[in-house]
C-alpha cells in the first residue's frame, strides 16, 4: 500500500467545502472559541509563556541531536522491558505492526496523527482486524469515513447537529438532533463495550524521554488511559521528532501543547514507562499485572531524520501539534485541513506534509498561503512558517518550470 498524493485534486475538496455552509458554521464557532479561550490563558497565566520558551530550547536542543536521542531512547526502551522498534519509513512501520499484531484482533485507538500518517487503521483492517477510534472527534472521522480536520480537534468541522445525526445513524441509537450531552454519552456506551474487550491498545504520543524511555501523554477524555491501559497489549506509535532528552522536558512538552490548545490544565496526564508489572510475591518482577504486558514503540522516521539537516526545514521539527496556527491562520479558518495534505492541515501542515511525503506537492499547495506571517506569531515554538511555505512554493515553481 503506498500513499500518494497529488495537490491539484486536493484543490477540489477545497472549493467544495469553500460552498459548504454547515461546514463553515462549524469553523467558524471552533476558531471564535478556541482563539478566546488561548487568549484568556495566555493573559492570565503568563509563566506558560516562559515554559513555552523553555520547550522551544530543548526542542532545538534535541532536534540537533536527533540521532543521537533515537539511539538513547532505544536503549532506554530496552531498560524499560519495552519492545522499540525503528521505522526508517511509513511502509516499513505499517509492516512491523503488522506482524506484532496479526490479523482476527480487536484493536482500539487513541487519537494518533503519525498512525493517519501511515495509514494504520486501513492497514489494520485490510489484515482482517476490528479497529475502533476512541477519541471523540477521531470517531466521528472514522463514522464520517473522512480525515482530521485539525491537529487536536479532528472533527472540528461538525456542528453539534451533524454530529449528533451522524451518530444516531452509524450506530444505531436514538439522539436529540443537536444534544452533545447525548452523543457524548452514546458514543461512551457504545466504546466501552469496545475497549473492555480489545486484544490491542494503540496510542500517539506527545513526547518521549529519552533517558528513561517514558512516553507522555496528555488528554482530557481519558480515553488515552483505557486504550493504553486495558488491552494486554500496547502499540505506540511515536514520531522521532517527539524524542526529548529528559521525562522532566517531555512534562513539560505536554504541558505547553495543552495550554496552546486551550485545554489547559489538561485532565490527565499519562507517563508510560514499560508494560505493567508486580514485583510484589518474593520481588520477582512479572510483567502483565492488572494493564498491559506487552509494550511496543514505533520511533517513526519517515522523512524527519533527513528533514533535520535540512536548513529550510528543520524548524518544523520543533513543532508540539498545538494546532494554534490552524485557527489563527485566515485561510485555515475556511479550509481546515481539507487545505494541507492527506494527513497534517494549514500552515504547519502543509509543511509536515513536505517533511512526510512530497515537498513538490505540498509546494503547489502553499500557492494558497496569504503570506501575512499569522502563523508565525501564534506559534509557541517561534517557528517561522510562513519563510518556509515561501521556499516550497519556490521549489514548486522550479519544478514546474522543469515539467
Ligand atoms: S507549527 Fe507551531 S502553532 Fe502550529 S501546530 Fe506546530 S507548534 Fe503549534
Amino acid at each position: 500500500m503506498t500513499l500518494k498524493f497529488e495537490a491539484w485534486k486536493a484543490f477540489e475538496d477545497i472549493y467544495d467545502v469553500l460552498g459548504n455552509q454547515e461546514f463553515q458554521e462549524a469553523l467558524k464557532r471552533a476558531s471564535t472559541n478556541n482563539q478566546a479561550k488561548v487568549a484568556k490563558l495566555l493573559h492570565e497565566r503568563p509563566e506558560l509563556l516562559g515554559f513555552a520558551e523553555e520547550v522551544r530550547d530543548l526542542k532545538r536542543r534535541s532536534i540537533e541531536a536527533l540521532g543521537e536521542l533515537i539511539g538513547k531512547a532505544m536503549e532506554s526502551l530496552e531498560r524499560a522491558a519495552a519492545k522499540p522498534y525503528y521505522a526508517g519509513t511509513a511502509e516499513e512501520a505499517r509492516t512491523l505492526i503488522g506482524k506484532i499484531i496479526g490479523s482476527g484482533k480487536r484493536i482500539v485507538m487513541s487519537k494518533s496523527m503519525a498512525a493517519t500518517e501511515i495509514g494504520l487503521r486501513s492497514y489494520l483492517e485490510s489484515l482482517g482486524n476490528e479497529v475502533w477510534e476512541t477519541d471523540l472527534g477521531e470517531f466521528l472521522i472514522q463514522l464520517e469515513g473522512s480525515k482530521p480536520m485539525h491537529a487536536i480537534a479532528p472533527a472540528v468541522h461538525m456542528t453539534r447537529e451533524k454530529a449528533s445525526t451522524l451518530v444516531a445513524e452509524k450506530i444505531k441509537v436514538q439522539i436529540s438532533r443537536g444534544s452533545v450531552e447525548e452523543t457524548v454519552s452514546a458514543v461512551r456506551r457504545f466504546l466501552r463495550d469496545k475497549i473492555t474487550t480489545a486484544d490491542v491498545g494503540i496510542s500517539g504520543a506527545n513526547a518521549l524521554a529519552a533517558d528513561t524511555g517514558a512516553i507522555v501523554l496528555v488528554e482530557n477524555e481519558s480515553n488515552i488511559r483505557l486504550v493504553t491501559s486495558t488491552p494486554p497489549v500496547h502499540v505506540a506509535v511515536v514520531p522521532v521528532d517527539k524524542i526529548v532528552p529528559t521525562l522532566v522536558d517531555a512534562f513539560k512538552v505536554a504541558i505547553v501543547q495543552a495550554a496552546y490548545a486551550g485545554l489547559y490544565p489538561p485532565t490527565y496526564i499519562n507517563i508510560i514507562a514499560g508494560p505493567s508489572s508486580t514485583a510484589d510475591i518474593e520481588q520477582v518482577r512479572v510483567y502483565g499485572a492488572q494493564g498491559p504486558r506487552e509494550l511496543h514503540v514505533i520511533l517513526l522516521d519517515n522523512g524527519r531524520l533527513k528533514a533535520s539537516r535540512d536548513p529550510a526545514l528543520k524548524e518544523q521539527l520543533y513543532c508540539i501539534r498545538c494546532g494554534r496556527c490552524q485557527f489563527e491562520c485566515p485561510v485555515w479558518v475556511h479550509t481546515a485541513n481539507t487545505w494541507g495534505g492527506p494527513t497534517y492541515g494549514g500552515p504547519m501542515g502543509i509543511v509536515w506534509t513536505a517533511i512526510t511525503l512530497d515537498p513538490v506537492e505540498a509546494g503547489k499547495l502553499s500557492y494558497l498561503c496569504l503570506g501575512c506571517g499569522r502563523c508565525d506569531e501564534a506559534c509557541p515554538m517561534n517557528i517561522n512558517i510562513s519563510r518556509e511555505l515561501r521556499h516550497l512554493k519556490t521549489l514548486a515553481t522550479q519544478a514546474l518550470r522543469r515539467s
